[in-house]
């Protein structure tokens, strides 16, 4: 199956995407909240998705190019929302507890701590993922409300 779609990334730039990637990053981008692997293949199965496999495949290869991240402590799966590109950038994914909303922020401060951290270590970091637990301003804003009226 070599059926390739060109796909926009988020910057603009061209991407190749099989069928199956193409179908798991739409799905991807369509939810605000991270998506597990079984979430995605139910959603895509009325698009021919039949087998966790096709899923894990796709998830892996649009990994590599960071198109998606794997959220460790979740288990699940956000788009992207912006390019990584060439520079090796961390991902700072803030993680709201109440309501499951997932934001990517990268911060070339966070880089560059974490890149002066690793060299003391005598570490060469290739990339890093930090994931922040807590409540987002919306929820907060809500509980803050709550609270007063
Ligand atoms: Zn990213
Ligand atoms: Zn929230």
């Amino acid at each position: 199956m070599t059926d390739i779609h060109a796909k926009t990334g988020s910057t603009g730039k061209t991407v190749s995407l099989t069928r199956n990637e193409d179908l798991v990053l739409t799905a991807l981008r369509g939810e605000s909240a991270p998506q597990t692997a079984y979430q995605l293949l139910d959603r895509l199965r009325a698009d021919g998705i039949k087998a966790p496999l096709q899923v894990y495949r796709a998830l892996r290869s649009l990994g590599d190019r960071r198109l998606v991240h794997r959220l460790e402590s979740l288990n699940a799966f956000v788009a992207c929302c912006h390019d990584h590109g060439e520079v090796r950038h961390s991902a700072v994914f803030a993680i709201c507890d109440r309501c499951g909303r997932v934001d990517e922020f990268a911060d070339t401060l966070v880089d560059e701590q974490l890149d002066a951290l690793a060299g003391r270590m005598r570490f060469r970091m290739e990339q890093a993922a930090v994931e922040i637990r807590g409540v987002c301003g919306d929820c907060a804003d809500e509980a803050g409300s709550a609270v007063e009226g």
